[in-house]
């Protein structure tokens, strides 16, 4: 078995807001081997994209605060890094795409500008050296008669050329490690499946290991070799691609694989997870998902349930698995 290159060891981050206080990520931990894809599912809101921000050490304080826990990367803990050894780590060790490339590239820069701001820092290349790299870096992610593209703006882009820009700059120092944001929520479905086998394609090529963020068990299916589902702050379950799909243990997974839509499937309608996502700045006592759960117990109105290993890198959060 591979290494661990990321290690999260229940990590917590809160943020104060003038509407009061709110635990965004509650004592998330996971680890993501060298070469490892690794997905982070759950509904908006579930804290997947601030444990994302947190391992990047993007979160904006005040009002957020990583108030418990260890973030390690290659063994270090990012949270004791200073602000130069983060601004090191960033680009050159770990990247990241973002769900919305228009709030994410500054539209006043041409792409070449962008790319090769990067490249210069981080890599000391020069101006003509950086706009070479950039000229294969377009190419690299498909942008077609890249040389010609050089000095276009974002505006000139499709949303799928975009999201390919924002590939090639993530990609541009060479990372050993990504994390895509939903990186192809705001795309239509075709466009999807094409930015979805680049991403993957890219990794196999390069080695590097991934967090793929999504609200989609499905995107997950074909790209990620183990996968968080996440609920209301809480890492609710985790394992293996084929313990998630094949053996899910947690209500909540239940419910997302039920919601997904199968061409093999005899039903005609899909099972959708009754109720929404609680309000976070006032939670539900005990177990989060007990409003919509439909095999809640008096116990989960006031306990929350344990994290607990379940199979052999199979774990999961529930009252019923304490029962048996
Ligand atoms: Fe449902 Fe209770 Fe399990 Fe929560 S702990 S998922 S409410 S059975």
């Amino acid at each position: 078995m591979a290494e661990p290159v990321l290690e999260l060891d229940d990590l917590t981050v809160r943020f104060r807001l003038k509407r009061g206080e709110l635990t965004a990520v509650n004592g998330v931990s996971f680890c993501v081997r060298r070469g490892e894809t690794f997905g982070l599912v759950g509904e908006s809101g579930s804290g997947k994209s601030v444990t994302a921000r947190s391992i990047m050490r993007l979160i904006p304080e005040p009002p957020g605060e990583i108030s418990r826990g260890r973030i390690a990367f290659e063994g270090r803990n990012v949270l004791d890094m200073s602000d130069a050894e983060m601004r090191a780590l960033r680009g050159r060790r770990i990247a990241m795409v973002f769900q919305e490339p228009m709030s994410a590239l500054n539209p006043v820069f041409t792409v070449c500008d962008q790319i090769s701001d990067a490249l210069r820092t981080n890599l000391g290349l020069s101006k003509q050296e950086a706009r070479e790299r950039v000229v294969e870096l377009l190419s690299l992610v498909g942008i077609p008669s890249p040389r010609r593209r050089l000095d276009s703006y974002v505006h000139e882009f499709s949303g799928g050329m975009r999201q390919r820009v924002m590939l090639a700059m993530a990609l541009s120092c060479n990372p050993s490690f990504l994390i895509a944001d939903e990186p192809t929520t705001a795309l239509d479905v075709t466009i999807q499946a094409t930015i979805l086998e680049l991403i993957t394609s890219m990794i196999d090529r390069f080695g590097m290991s991934l967090i793929f963020i999504t609200h989609n068990l499905g995107v997950v299916a074909h790209t990620c070799d183990s996968i968080g589902v996440m609920y209301a702050s809480h890492l609710v379950e985790l394992g293996g691609k084929r313990d998630i799909f094949e053996r899910p243990q947690h209500p909540y997974t239940v419910g997302l694989l039920n919601s997904i839509p199968r061409l093999d499937a005899q039903a005609r309608y899909l099972t959708p997870i009754r109720g929404s996502v609680c309000n976070m700045l006032d939670p539900p006592v005990g177990c989060k998902f007990h409003p919509r759960c439909a095999h809640a117990m008096d116990i989960c109105r006031r306990e929350v349930p344990q994290f607990r290993e379940i199979a052999p890198g199979h774990h999961a959060a529930c009252h019923l698995l304490d029962r048996g």
